[in-house]
């Protein structure tokens, strides 16, 4: 199966800023002249492809993944990363975004909700559309989306068939030869985690999480989310400090994702919900000092005689895809 990050951003859109994209224009700039010093003969292809740290643009979609196998596409959440994800899909086959779509919510908070309206799909006759949560209130959240003031067009007078589905808490349903079981995360209001398994293979999406319950005896029957998995996205919005003071904002941070994937043997993490005030730059000096604590964790272990579980990890960007 593959998973495609559609909205990495946490809490609110944000999109960069004149100031933030000229910053960038410069830095690119002033590292062009330098490098050219040093190759005369470079291109900027060349250019663009060594110094792509530089460069990196996290995005600024709110909640929206896509998981896929050959048979069957399921999406998780509805923050304003579905709407270019409906865009991608009105492209395919009859133009009609697919006949039947599967939408699995992790919770209702605002920024999980806000693409909705504009999920195109949902206005075309024919096509079916499946809501999935555990939350009893799934139906009443998902209308409330399309009443006026906050929408013009009602409920009622969306072209395609809805219809909503409650999940059992830690039971799995089988979507085509996916598997999908909810777990529950440490953030208010509930939310719910997934974890997909697929041939043996599996993957669990933690955002939306503070991440309280970390040793196996706390997260009791929720371990499981992160039990022999080979992918997790988890939730960063906060560096380590920020986290120690926002207890009971429902977000974690990157050291904490990584001891689990470290105790766990969890070998590729990204990291998302990235805060909306932090533009590219924090991020990635968030990224930095997450190395810097990755790097540490790994030498005390080694030193300690105990051998160091190697985790692939990455603060994500809207637009990753990765195998599972
Ligand atoms: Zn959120
Ligand atoms: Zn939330």
């Amino acid at each position: 199966m593959k998973v495609k990050l559609w909205g990495v951003r946490g809490s609110l859109p944000a999109a960069p800023d004149q100031s933030s994209v000229l910053n960038k224009i410069k830095k690119a700039l002033n590292s062009f002249v330098d490098f050219q010093k040093q190759n005369p003969e470079v291109s900027v292809q060349d250019f663009l492809s060594s110094s792509e740290s530089h460069l990196r643009c996290y995005g600024g979609h709110t909640s929206c993944l896509e998981i896929f196998s050959d048979q069957i596409q399921l999406i998780v959440d509805g923050g304003s990363g579905i709407r270019p994800l409906a865009e991608h899909m009105m492209l395919g086959a009859a133009g009609l975004g697919r006949a039947e779509i599967h939408i699995l919510m992790t919770h209702f908070h605002w920024d999980h909700l806000i693409g909705l309206p504009f999920f195109t799909p949902l206005f075309i006759p024919g096509n079916k559309i499946h809501f999935y949560a555990v939350q009893e209130d799934l139906e009443e959240n998902i209308r409330r989306m399309f009443t006026k003031p906050n929408f013009p067009v009602p409920f009622e007078a969306l072209g395609s068939e809805i219809f909503f589905h409650r999940l059992e808490p830690r039971r799995s349903k089988k979507f085509a030869d996916i598997e999908v079981t909810p777990y529950q995360l440490d953030h208010p209001d509930p939310c719910w985690g997934y974890r997909f398994e697929r041939l043996g293979r599996a993957y669990a999406h933690c955002v939306d999480t503070e991440g309280v319950r970390v040793s196996p005896d706390d997260l009791g029957e929720d371990v499981k989310l992160y039990r022999g998995v080979q992918a997790m996205t988890f939730d960063a919005q906060y560096s380590f400090e920020e986290a120690a003071e926002k207890i009971n904002w429902g977000h974690s941070s990157a050291p904490i994702g990584l001891d689990i994937a470290m105790r766990e043997r969890i070998p590729k993490v990204f990291f998302m919900h990235h805060d909306p005030s932090a533009d590219d730059e924090q991020i990635q000096k968030l990224e930095a000092k997450t190395r810097e604590y990755y790097d540490k964790r790994q030498l005390a272990l080694s030193q300690s005689g105990q051998q160091p579980f190697e985790v692939e990890w990455c603060f994500a960007r809207d637009g990753i895809v990765f195998d599972v």
